[in-house]
């Protein structure tokens, strides 16, 4: 039992991935910030969700800067971060 801490760093993912939301708007408890912190600074997996949620918060709050965002706008935000970088990639380079 040299890594005790795995089982509960598991259980950390989920609950950190859960209050994402709320941490991205500054919405969660000072307490629960720190914890979720600490854990985004060695946990890259969480970090990468975080980053991820960051950018749709992001574009969501360009496109629509007073209503909080539904879910079907988030799915479609990320459908057309797809879109667009499946179109980059099959148009190349500029030839006319
Ligand atoms: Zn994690």
């Amino acid at each position: 039992m040299n890594r005790p801490t795995e089982q509960a760093g598991a259980a950390d993912c989920a609950d950190v991935i859960l209050r994402l939301f709320e941490y991205v708007d500054n919405e969660s408890a000072p307490v629960d910030r720190e914890r979720i912190h600490a854990h985004l600074e060695e946990c890259g997996r969480c970090l990468a969700e975080y980053e991820r949620d960051l950018l749709i918060k992001a574009l969501v709050r360009r496109a629509c800067a007073c209503q909080p965002a539904p879910e079907t706008l988030r799915a479609q935000i990320l459908t057309r971060i797809v879109t667009t970088r499946v179109t980059v990639v099959e148009g190349g380079p500029d030839r006319s």
